[in-house]
Parts: structure tokens; sequence; C-alpha cells
């Protein structure tokens, strides 16, 4: 598994360039703790503030991702944004397949456009899959994440090449998180699915948890067996909750 937790912070369409920077000085001012060195936190703000938000994080290590990419490199595609555009932000990271997207049309074919589309402009992606609460209720959770894994990772990724986050669809900004027994089932049963198509290399696939992660329950949750770190979305916007929760990612000596 890898060594050091994942802490993602999704701030999909909130902020205005401003906002963004003033949330990302705050969050570097914690900086001097080294934190961004003893786990890996990542920011993923609206493109409109990337470039500018990438300047600010030249000399640190904080992470910088996107949330979206077009499958394409270029071309008539009106109002998209290329994976290679991402990249020349300074991106190193891209969102893709996130529920909010998914639930607007987009499916796991696209879905797996764009993961290749990433991998080609040398991004990791980070690929979201996640059950309805109806799945849940009809017993069918895992074979739908099952189903979104398989027909979402191109035919030739590698496992050192993505970052998987399982979101319960009914936990995203909804204040309700999965219990522990449903994460460590369902991530239990993500490890076999990346085992069985990398072999041992599957245990080194970062799997996140997302779904109403904040300060009060992160540790618990980023500790259970195979959840390599979180995706949070509401309170990666609060500098001081994200560092909770980024602190709460730090290993014990
Ligand atoms: C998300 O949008 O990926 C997310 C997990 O949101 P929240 O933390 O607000 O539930």
């Amino acid at each position: 598994m890898p060594n050091q937790k994942l802490i993602a912070g999704n701030w999909k369409m909130n902020g205005l360039t401003g906002d963004c920077l003033a949330l990302t000085d705050d969050l570097l001012r914690v900086n001097d703790t080294g934190l961004f060195e003893k786990t890996r936190v990542l920011v993923c703000p609206p493109f409109t503030a990337l470039n500018l938000v990438a300047e600010r994080l030249s000399q640190n290590h904080l992470l910088l991702g996107a949330q979206d990419c077009h499958a394409a490199q270029s071309g008539a595609h009106t109002g998209c944004v290329s994976a290679e555009m991402v990249r020349d932000t300074g991106c190193t990271y891209v969102i893709l397949g996130h529920s909010e997207r998914r639930n607007g049309g987009e499916t796991s074919a696209e879905v797996k456009e764009k993961v290749s589309a990433a991998l080609r402009a040398g991004l990791t992606p980070i690929l979201c899959v996640g059950e309805q609460e109806t799945d849940r209720d009809n017993n069918q959770h895992i074979d739908v994440v099952s189903e979104q894994i398989d027909s979402s990772l191109p035919d030739d990724i590698t496992a050192d090449k993505f970052v998987l986050a399982y979101e319960p669809v009914w936990a995203i900004g909804t204040g309700r998180t999965a219990s522990t027994d449903d994460i460590i089932e369902m991530h239990e049963a993500i490890r076999k699915n990346l085992n069985n198509r990398f072999g041992s290399e599957g245990d080194y696939v970062a799997v996140l948890y997302g779904g109403s992660v904040k300060p009060a329950n992160a540790y618990e949750i980023l500790w259970l067996e195979n959840v390599d770190g979180v995706l949070v979305g509401g309170a990666s916007l609060n500098a001081e909750d994200f560092i909770k929760i980024a602190e709460a990612g730090v290993a014990e000596e």
C-alpha cells in the first residue's frame, strides 16, 4: 500500500480567483510544520484559479489538481479544457468521473476516454466510483462499483498510474458518512478487484474514501484497512478543517 496518505480537496464550483488564493495562502501558512512533506495534500480548485494558485504553490509540497478534463487534445469543443491544458497550468492530478458529473449524464465509457487523456498528458487521474443509495438497499453496491471500475479504466493502464476514490453518492455533501463496516467492506472488494487485474501491484493503488469527511471522523476513516486517503468536498473549503483532516493522515512515528 502507498506509504503516505493522500488528502485531496475538491473545491467544486466555489470561489472566485481571489477567494481561491486566500484559501491557498491559509493552507500554506501551516507549511512551517512540514505537514505537506509528511503526507500528500492536494487541492483541486476551479479551472479559472489554477494558473494563479499554481504560482503560489511553486516553492512547496502542496499538490494541485483539476476537477475534470476533456478527452480530446484540442479542437472544436467549445467551453472545454483538455488534459494538456490542465497539465499546462501546473496540475499533476485530475479528478474524473465524479458522481456530480456522472449524475449529469457522464458515462463510464466517457470517463475511460478522459482517463486515457489524463495519462497522455502526464496527469494522475483520480477515478471516482460509488453506488446510489438504492444500489445499496438492493445489496448491489459492490457489483455496481466493480462495474464502474472495470468500465472506466483503460485496458492498458498500469497500477502505478492512477488513484481510485470510492464515494458513495448518498454520502456526498449530505453530512451522512458511510459506516466503518461499509467502508471496510467496499475497500476490501475494491482491493480484490485491483489485485485480480494487476496482481500484487494492485496493493499499491491508492484507494481514497470520500463522502462527508470532516475533522471529527477523518482519523477513524483514514486508518481503516485499505483506505489510503480521503477525497474531501465541503470541509476542504475551510483551511482549518482541511488541515486537521490532513494532520489525521500523518503516520505516527
Ligand atoms: C466530494 O465532492 O467529492 C465530496 C466527498 O464531498 P463532501 O466531502 O462535501 O461530501
